[in-house]
């Protein structure tokens, strides 16, 4: 479980990550947005190594809250209307242009 009332937002747990491209600085602000439930392109480059939860010094669990947040987005994605075939029939048949 992710300690959000231990986290100061320092940023090492993505500074340190080996897959991401964080500094100090931006990573304590990414990390800031997926607390805050944003939307956020990095989560697809995370490898769900585990790392993170060993670089955070406070022991706040970062990486419990990433899988969460994947968690929410693969089900948002599985729950998304299934495209309608039938949208694209009327395309189909000889061409009537001419
Ligand atoms: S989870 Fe830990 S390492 Fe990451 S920003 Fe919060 S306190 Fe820093
Ligand atoms: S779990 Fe993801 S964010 Fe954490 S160290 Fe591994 S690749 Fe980086």
């Amino acid at each position: 479980m992710f300690h959000e009332e231990r986290c100061d937002f320092c940023g090492d747990c993505l500074a340190k990550c080996h897959y991401l491209p964080f500094d100090r600085k931006s990573g304590g602000e990414a990390f800031k947005k997926l607390v805050q439930g944003e939307k956020v392109e990095w989560l697809y480059d995370c490898v769900t190594c585990i790392a993170c939860n060993e670089y955070c010094p406070k022991d706040a669990r970062p990486f419990d809250l990433i899988l969460q947040r994947m968690e929410e987005l693969r089900w948002q994605i599985a729950s998304r209307p299934k495209e309608n075939p039938s949208q694209w029939r009327r395309l189909s048949g000889p061409c009537r242009c001419a």
